[in-house]
């Protein structure tokens, strides 16, 4: 059975990332015949992944998309510790075992509002790596989450490094990262890592910039991240957000502008996915954010594979 490690002990390996739809129309759309997921298995990805609803919901959906990955891919699920026992956990990936899907994105999983800590048996996702391992032994393969600008609850960039060296002396293969527009930092980080010990591969997160909402709503909402002059350049260009200056404006207008701000989007992010690749990464996993028309035009340009 391959690995991803070993995909990326060889070459730059190249994944998507897919969310459970909340409707059986939503499903019907992603995992259907001739769907988005058999629409994105046309560009060859090295692998899948399917998120995990926090608390516990949406797991049922997370395990049919991940069957569906099975068919065509290697299908990596991700997992996090929130309101999960150790039994349950137990039971939960023995499931993924006996579906077939051997790679796990091992996650401590945001809390949810007003919560100090997990509510479940294990408090970090270095708690869950060693469960895993000392549970299955080498069954998975475990990736876990880097997150170069820090995470947002972190005591320091320093302290945050070295949970991640935890990780992989737990026994973590490879790390899938938070996304990052500051690239000054993401080199930062990547010489930070590498010198404290950590030779995970490194497979880069990257959320297109299609939607002007989608983008701050990604960088703000949770994970405290730098939009860059550039990135910020384009959101002013292209503002759709209630505007003092331009009372009543059409629908058409705004229409205009959100196809316009797509496009320097997808301008914007093949040239981070050019400054990613010259930084000695070892995967490029792209958020596809359970579409295929940006996701297909973003590969095809930015040339990450050839088609
Ligand atoms: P941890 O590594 O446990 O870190 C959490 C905090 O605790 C950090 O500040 C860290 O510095 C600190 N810390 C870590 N270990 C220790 C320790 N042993 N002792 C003391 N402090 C420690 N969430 C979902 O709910 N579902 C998903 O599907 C999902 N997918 C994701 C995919 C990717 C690629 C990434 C990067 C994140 C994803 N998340 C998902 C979000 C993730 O769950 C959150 O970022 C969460 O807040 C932290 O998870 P973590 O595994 O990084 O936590």
């Amino acid at each position: 059975m391959m690995k991803v490690t070993d995909i990326m002990a060889r070459r730059m390996a190249f994944s998507f990332e897919l969310f459970p739809p909340k409707t059986d129309a939503g499903m019907e759309k992603l995992i259907g015949p001739g769907g988005v997921l058999d629409q994105l298995c046309t560009m060859r990805p090295d692998y899948i992944s399917c998120t995990y609803g926090a608390g516990g919901g949406n797991v049922g959906k997370n395990l049919e998309v991940l069957d569906a990955i099975k068919q065509k891919t290697i299908g990596v699920t991700h997992f996090t510790c929130i309101g999960n026992t150790r039994e349950g956990i137990r039971d939960q990936l023995q499931t993924y075992l006996d579906h077939g899907v051997d790679h796990i994105l091992a996650l401590r999983g945001d809390l949810p509002f007003g919560w100090t800590g997990t509510g479940g048996d294990l408090r970090y996702a270095t708690e869950l790596v060693k469960f895993i391992r000392d549970t299955f032994g080498d069954k998975f393969t475990i990736a876990v989450a880097g997150s170069p600008e820090g995470h947002i609850q972190c005591r320091s960039l320093e302290a945050d490094i070295s949970f991640l060296k935890q990780k992989q002396d737990e026994g973590a293969d490879f790390i899938m990262t938070q996304l990052c527009w500051d690239m000054d930092q993401f080199r930062y980080w990547l010489d930070a890592i590498r010198a404290a010990g950590v030779t995970m591969p490194v497979d880069v997160g990257i959320m297109p910039v299609l939607d002007a909402a989608a983008t701050i709503n990604m960088a703000l909402s949770r994970n405290g991240c730098v939009m860059p002059r550039p990135l910020c350049e384009i959101i002013s260009k292209h503002w759709i957000f209630p505007n003092p200056f331009a009372p009543g404006e059409s629908e058409e207008s705004i229409a205009a502008k959100k196809a316009a701000f797509k496009e320097a989007g997808l301008e914007y992010t093949i040239r981070l996915i050019d400054e990613y690749r010259v930084c000695g990464i070892q995967g490029i996993h792209l958020y596809a954010l359970n579409k295929y028309e940006d996701v297909a035009r973003l590969v095809a340009e930015s040339g990450i594979k050839d088609l």
